[in-house]
């Protein structure tokens, strides 16, 4: 007599998968299992649902097992897929890039606020240093279309993301990215901006050996890397940034959940601007800072 194989059906590969994540300590287990299936066979999450009665095919398993065996390897599910979604919008990711966090939508908060709206007459020039995947340049110039965008990185990499993420929500002609450190590429005399945003790399060096393996081991240290207290990409940023704002211009960094006190300082030592908020995130964490250039704001 023949022993018969289980059969595989996507609710019980999805169970199965679950508890074998739960058992690694791999946190949102379902919810992975469920995106690198539905990333094997090509369907929707909620096409999972509708189906999970189905077989799966000794190809479609196989596959699927390679993808489990990557994450079990705690490779970040985005890395895998390579997409993430941001202020909804699907994203492109590769390990050139840093996967978007989501709260670094507070950042893109903050800034839509200061913005003027849609449909007033007046047009902003804003820059983004950095700019990784292009999630954050890309979800404002969604939201306020009638400005102009600029988004640099040293990374040409990365650019080449960002681009291709521009492309496909409609934004390549809205913003303009170029390849550069930080301020090098720009005029400090045009004093062009309205607004600088950055998420730039802020963990302490000696900190980023005790990170999630998902972060130490996959993304790209040289976004992470922030030296030696993690405040020196934004010391930076801080200490140039008044000379490319036009009066009344904002300035506004994504920082650790324990660097508001050396940000302030920062800040407070730049007598270019005339005010420093600390803003937290969704979980209360302290994450984003904002400074404004001294004068009244010009258009
Ligand atoms: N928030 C990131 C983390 O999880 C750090 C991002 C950064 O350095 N800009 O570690």
């Amino acid at each position: 007599m023949q022993t018969r194989e289980p059969v595989w059906t996507i609710l019980k590969v999805l169970q199965w998968t679950t508890s074998y994540f739960k058992s690694l300590r791999i946190e949102g287990p379902r919810m992975a299992a469920e995106i690198l299936l539905a990333h094997a066979l090509g369907l929707s999450r909620i096409d999972l649902y509708l189906r999970y009665d189905q077989p799966l095919s000794a190809e479609e398993l196989a596959e699927y097992k390679a993808l489990i065996k990557r994450r079990a390897k705690r490779e970040p599910v985005a890395y895998i897929v390579g997409s993430k979604e941001f202020w909804s919008m699907e994203l492109a990711v590769t390990t050139d890039v840093l996967i978007p966090r989501p709260e670094t939508e507070c950042l893109v908060e903050q800034a839509i606020e200061r913005m003027p709206g849609v449909g007033q007459d007046i047009v902003w020039n804003v820059l983004e240093l950095g700019t990784g995947s292009g999630a954050i340049i890309l979800a404002l110039a969604a939201e306020r279309p009638q400005n102009r965008y600029f988004a640099s990185d040293r990374s040409e990499k990365a650019l080449r993301i960002a681009g291709k993420n521009a492309e496909k929500h409609g934004l390549a002609d809205s913003v303009r990215f170029f390849v550069g450190d930080w301020f090098a590429p720009l005029k400090p005399e045009a004093s062009f901006f309205n607004l600088i945003v950055s998420n730039p790399p802020y963990v302490a060096a000696g900190e980023i050996s005790g990170l999630e393996p998902e972060v130490r081991d996959y993304e790209p240290r040289f976004a992470l890397d922030g030296g030696s207290d993690g405040l020196a990409s934004l010391s930076l940023l801080i200490g140039r940034a008044s000379a490319f704002l036009k009066s009344g211009g904002y300035l506004i960094l994504e920082m650790g959940y324990d660097q508001a006190a050396g940000v302030e300082s920062a800040a407070k030592n730049e007598k270019a601007f005339e005010s420093v908020e600390i803003v937290k995130d969704y979980a209360g964490l302290d994450r984003l800072a904002i400074m404004k250039k001294r004068g009244t704001a010009v258009g």
